[in-house]
This record gives structure tokens, C-alpha cells and sequence, in this order.
């Protein structure tokens, strides 16, 4: 956006985010939803161990990043939240949209290990971020200053509806079980695009090393191909 008035500040990445998600469609809308979502945070090389002192004793971690891929599409005063069906406007600032002025995101990451070796690697799961994300900040979540559970939400109250997810004829069944989760987990999302219901159509999805096929019926997904994809 352009502001004449307003006063410029640079930033740069201090970590990038390796994810299962290589592409936006099929990513976590929100943290937490797909605890199988696993990213390796790795910082830049001057971040040593000191830079996460401490650290490993909190359980969850606000992640600054840069909504990268959105960067391009610009930005709207008002969005369509997936929440309400595409069909209702919001103000931007109302939502968590990645079409907002500065691209900023902010996700609330369980960690589950930190590694210190030449590169300082943070394995944090239930991300809702793609691949090679830029991450501009890192802090310890504090539960008794954050948590508010009774808070007001506006529109988004509760978690999403989810899908049930089946395997059609033993498909997937090879499949790591770590890896069987998370695709499950991240189809039960319902990644359609709002308003869309189409049950011959067959999705898509491009998740760890795998390219992901699905159809959707009522509230039911049935995953048809798992293919390998180098
Ligand atoms: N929890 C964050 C927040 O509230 O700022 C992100 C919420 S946003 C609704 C989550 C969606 O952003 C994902 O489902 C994905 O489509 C998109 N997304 C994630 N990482 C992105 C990136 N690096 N660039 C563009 N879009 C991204």
C-alpha cells in the first residue's frame, strides 16, 4: 500500500519455515487444527543456541512470518472469511486473512523439540503455514497473560465442522502413520474453495512428498489416490 505519511520500517527474515504444505491449497486455516501439520523452523545462521536460551521450557511459541505467497495479490479493506461460506464481507482487520496490508501472519505453534547444531531448528506442530514461509519474529507463548477462553470471537465461534475422512480400497495404507494423520487431518479441514459442493469433482493436494486426490460428498471425504511425487 502506498502512505506518504507513513513511516517505513525494514524487516528481515530471521527463520524460514520447511513445511509439509507445498501448496496453499490444503493448508490449516488456523494453528492447532491439524496437530500433524509438523515445520522445522530453521533460524539464519547468526542465530546461534544463545538466540533460544530458554526456550525449550515453553510449550507453545508465537510465529511472526510474512504471508509470502500473498504478497503479489495485494491487499482489500474487506475480505470474504471461509468461515461464513465466502459470502459475507469483513474488514480486514476483523479477520486472519493474508490479503492484509503488511502480510504479517501470527500462529500460536506447539514446539515439540528444539535442535542447536549448525543451524538452530525448531520442530513445531499444528503449523497452518507453506512451505519456505519467512519468519520475522519468534516468542514464548504465556498462557496466564494470553489465554482469555471466554473471550468474545465475533464471527468465528468454535472450531469448524470437520469432515470424516475414508481410505477408498486400502489406499494409504502403506503410508507412515505420522504422514496417513496429517493427510487426513488436513482433508477433514474441508479445503474447498466456499460455496463449492460438487461431488464428482476430484481435489488435488500437494502435502509432504505426496500428490493427494479426494472427492467430497455431503460431509464425508474419500481420499482415491496417494501418489508419490519427487
Ligand atoms: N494463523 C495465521 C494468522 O492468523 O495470521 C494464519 C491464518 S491464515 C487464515 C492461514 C492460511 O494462510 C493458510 O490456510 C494458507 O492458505 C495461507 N498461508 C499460509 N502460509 C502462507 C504464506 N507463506 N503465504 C501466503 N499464504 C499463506
Amino acid at each position: 500500500f502506498q502512505t506518504a505519511t507513513a513511516m517505513q520500517h525494514t524487516i528481515a527474515a530471521i527463520a524460514t519455515a520447511r513445511s509439509p504444505y507445498k501448496q496453499k491449497f490444503g493448508i490449516a486455516r488456523q494453528p492447532g487444527l491439524v496437530p500433524a501439520a509438523e515445520v522445522c523452523i530453521e533460524l539464519q545462521p547468526e542465530f546461534n543456541a544463545d538466540s533460544v536460551r530458554g526456550l525449550a521450557d515453553f510449550e507453545y511459541l508465537w510465529i511472526s512470518f510474512i504471508f509470502h505467497d500473498a504478497v503479489s495479490e495485494g491487499w482489500s479493506p474487506l475480505v470474504r472469511p471461509p468461515r461464513l461460506g465466502g459470502r459475507q464481507k469483513m474488514g480486514v482487520f476483523a479477520t486472519r486473512s493474508p490479503h492484509r496490508p503488511n502480510h504479517l501472519g501470527l500462529s500460536l505453534l506447539k514446539l515439540e523439540r528444539i535442535e542447536t547444531g549448525k543451524t538452530v531448528k525448531l520442530y513445531c506442530s499444528g503449523a497452518d503455514l507453506l512451505d519456505g514461509t519467512p519468519i520475522v519474529d519468534i516468542k514464548p507463548y504465556i498462557p496466564f497473560v494470553e489465554a482469555k477462553p471466554e473471550a468474545a470471537s465475533g464471527f468465528v465461534s468454535g472450531k469448524p465442522q470437520e469432515l470424516a475422512v475414508i481410505w477408498a480400497n486400502g489406499i494409504g495404507a502403506d503410508l507412515p502413520a505420522n504422514e496417513r494423520a496429517l493427510i487426513a487431518q488436513s482433508i477433514a479441514q474441508d479445503p474447498r474453495p466456499a460455496y463449492q459442493d460438487i461431488p464428482e469433482r476430484v481435489y488435488v493436494m500437494n502435502i509432504s512428498a505426496y500428490e493427494v486426490k479426494f472427492q467430497i460428498q455431503n460431509d464425508t471425504a474419500t481420499v482415491i489416490a496417494v501418489e508419490y511425487a519427487d
